[in-house]
């Protein structure tokens, strides 16, 4: 059976999960996403992503035309429907189609569309060795133009950094804010280990969110590991003793190196291996 994928509560074989060409979410990348995980069936914090996905639409004045309770209701049913246990989930929101130019009141029907299907990220060779990254030179979007917060439709400034990290030969590259300090990575959080404790930058430091990077910070508190969200620049990149990055498709992974600078030993880390074994015990539970 093909997969079968939800569009505003009904399902549809993925070769006719269609939506309008004139729809707001790919003529103007209007909308609202999410992208979760599920262990054993059951969705990683379910009720933290879809706060967020709330959150980010209340952001750009979109109402998700159904609520949060069904909203929940309906991605288990996509993943039972699918017969999936582990799989990588993706819920989109679109304004919905209207008429061309860029007025948001000219549409009528938000689009609700939920995909449950695998993903392999990276090869496990990389979890196993640790990444190598770059700085790119296209900083994360200044939060007073659009926050990095939403988790929009709007991924342009995260595939223009990915672009360059690519075109360096790395999967992922390292996004400062306006303001020169660390941010982000393209679609992961960022953390450093110096002297036994975990660094990450704050909220207000120009970055998404990350329900994973929040995962951490709880496990690290559960290890009696020191943790602080703090303003991180390039420097205590390249002076760290362990660096690694989290994201749900992602989950935890290393890296090793930034702008060909090794990090720490150039190796993957003891907190960061103990971290990676710690966070797959909660999500398998
Ligand atoms: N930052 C960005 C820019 C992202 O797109 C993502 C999600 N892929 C993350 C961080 C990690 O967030 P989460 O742990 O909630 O998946």
């Amino acid at each position: 059976m093909s997969l079968q994928i939800y569009i505003n509560g009904e399902f549809h074989d993925k070769e006719n999960a269609k939506i309008s060409v004139y729809d707001h979410g790919l003529l103007y990348g209007d909308g609202v996403f999410e992208g979760m995980r599920s262990y054993s069936g059951k969705v990683f914090r379910l009720e933290q992503h879809l706060d967020r996905l709330y959150e980010s639409a209340l952001a750009i004045c979109l109402t998700i035309p159904i609520s949060k309770e069904q909203m929940a209701l309906d991605v288990n049913k996509t993943l039972q429907v699918n017969s999936l246990t582990n799989a990588y989930i993706r819920l989109v929101v679109t304004r919905g189609s209207g008429s061309l130019g860029l007025d948001p009141n000219r549409t009528s029907n938000p689009q609700v569309i939920i995909i449950a299907d695998s993903i392999s990220l990276y090869p496990e060779e990389y979890y196993q060795n640790g990444l190598k990254i770059i700085t790119a030179s296209t900083v994360r979007s200044h939060p007073a133009a659009l926050s990095p917060r939403i988790k929009s439709l709007n991924y342009l400034n995260n595939i223009m950094a990915k672009i360059e990290g690519l075109q360096a030969g790395c999967v992922e590259a390292l996004m400062l804010n306006h303001k020169g300090e660390v941010a982000e990575c393209t679609g992961d959080n960022i953390f450093i280990v110096k002297n036994g404790t975990i660094l990450t930058p704050p909220k207000d430091a120009g970055i998404l969110e990350g329900i994973t990077r929040n995962a951490i910070l709880d496990l690290a508190k559960v290890l009696g590991v020191v943790a602080h969200e703090t303003t991180l620049t390039r420097h205590d990149v390249f002076v760290a003793d362990e660096c690694f990055l989290t994201g749900s498709a992602a989950e935890v992974i290393p890296v090793v190196s930034l702008d060909s600078r090794p990090i720490g030993q150039g190796k993957v880390g003891a907190v960061t291996t103990k971290l990676m074994a710690a966070f797959k015990k909660l999500v398998h539970g």
